[in-house]
């Protein structure tokens, strides 16, 4: 069997931030003891079926809040042919030497929540650490050997001006990380932030769309590559993990609300952690990999969808249908020749209707 990508889900949050509608709860040491042992299990039983794991991903959550745990689940997984093994980490929960013990363990990237370097703003979305104390963590976990370091931005924070992006943006490019995730701030029903979003000064559409191509230039400027809607990497340092996700290919998830999609089925797990540590078996959540999630997906990427990749994934060419679709788009959305058709940045602004459009015949 062809290795593919482990999720593993970590549904524990010290308090929560009020925009995150992520499934993540406060929780106790017996809890975090048991629900290591209970990914153990899972995972032990998955790879006596024959499973292997060449893309590891612990998110969450607050995958940093289980400690030493987590080296005993890279333990489970030290005989998996790793190309990558990243774990989540919040700068607030990094218990002394854990970056050590996480490297040793093999995991060797480390992905952090920035979100922003000015410290109104950080508070604003309900984030402890101070600036400082995230550049601390950058510098710890490279001084623990981690050369594959990511940080997460937030575009479209309360407050947030392209000055202020600015600040946050030189602190990406002099902390020496070699990704950056920049995503946009998106008020989630059931948050916090829903219940009080006509007070929150948030910047307009207009202005969510230029901090968004300020980031992406600032951000080419200082070496990383937009690879992704969302992520830039300096070269040969993209996440072989999500890449997974974008490409259509076989990854399983463990924990609450984690997503599978293993051989041809898509599957996911509810959003309870008592239920899991109970034993609960995953949802069936009907059939995937066909061409037109596969070109959604794709079409994410700023490579785009390929007549290659379509070519080799399905034995056949990008439908003609979807080239007819692409000459009424404009080009400052998107462009189209002899190897396939992708999104510029503009078009990344508006991909949910372009990719629909792209598709519509499909
Ligand atoms: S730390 Fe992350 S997962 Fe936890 S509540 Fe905040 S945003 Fe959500």
């Amino acid at each position: 069997m062809e290795p593919i990508g482990l999720y593993v889900h970590f549904p524990f949050c010290a308090g929560k931030c009020p925009y995150c509608d992520f499934y993540s709860a406060a929780a106790d040491d017996a809890v975090m003891d048991a629900y290591a042992d209970a990914v153990i299990d899972r995972i032990r039983a998955r790879q006596q079926a024959g499973e292997r794991y060449d893309t590891v991903y612990f998110g969450g959550g607050t995958p940093s809040l289980l400690g030493r745990r987590l080296v005993r689940i890279a333990e489970a997984l030290r005989d998996e042919p790793i190309r990558e093994f990243t774990v989540e980490c919040n700068p607030s929960r990094v218990e002394d030497g854990l970056f050590a013990a996480l490297r040793d363990a093999g995991v060797d990237r480390i992905s952090m929540g920035l979100q922003s370097a000015v410290d109104a703003e950080r508070r604003a979305l309900g984030r402890t650490a101070d600036a400082a104390l995230v550049r601390h963590r950058v510098e710890q976990a490279q001084a623990a050997g981690f050369r594959k370091l990511s940080l997460d931005l937030m575009l479209g924070i309360p407050g947030q001006t392209a000055d202020s992006l600015q600040t946050s943006l030189d602190f990406c490019r002099d902390a020496g990380v070699t990704h950056v995730s920049a995503y946009l701030l998106k008020i989630e029903e059931g948050t916090p932030f829903y219940k009080m979003r006509d007070r929150l000064a948030l910047p307009d559409e207009d202005a969510v769309c230029e901090l968004y191509l300020r980031a992406c230039e600032a951000l080419e400027d200082s070496g990383f590559k937009q690879y992704e809607i969302s992520n830039f990497a300096k070269p040969g340092f993209e996440s072989l993990h999500n890449l997974k996700y974008w490409d259509d290919r076989p990854y399983v998830g463990i924990g609450p609300a984690a997503h599978s999609f293993v051989g041809g089925k898509r599957f996911f797990y509810p959003r309870d952690t008592q239920a899991f540590l109970s034993g609960a078996f995953p949802v069936p959540d009907g059939d995937g990999g066909d061409f037109a999630e596969y070109a959604m997906l794709r079409l994410r990427l700023s490579e785009g969808l390929t007549e290659q990749g379509t070519r080799e994934r399905f034995g056949f060419s990008v439908p003609q249908p979807v080239y007819r679709r692409a000459e009424h788009i404009p080009p400052r959305y998107l462009s189209a020749d002899a190897d396939g058709v992708r999104l510029t940045r503009e078009g990344f602004l508006v991909s949910n209707a372009i990719i629909a459009e792209l598709l519509a015949d499909v």
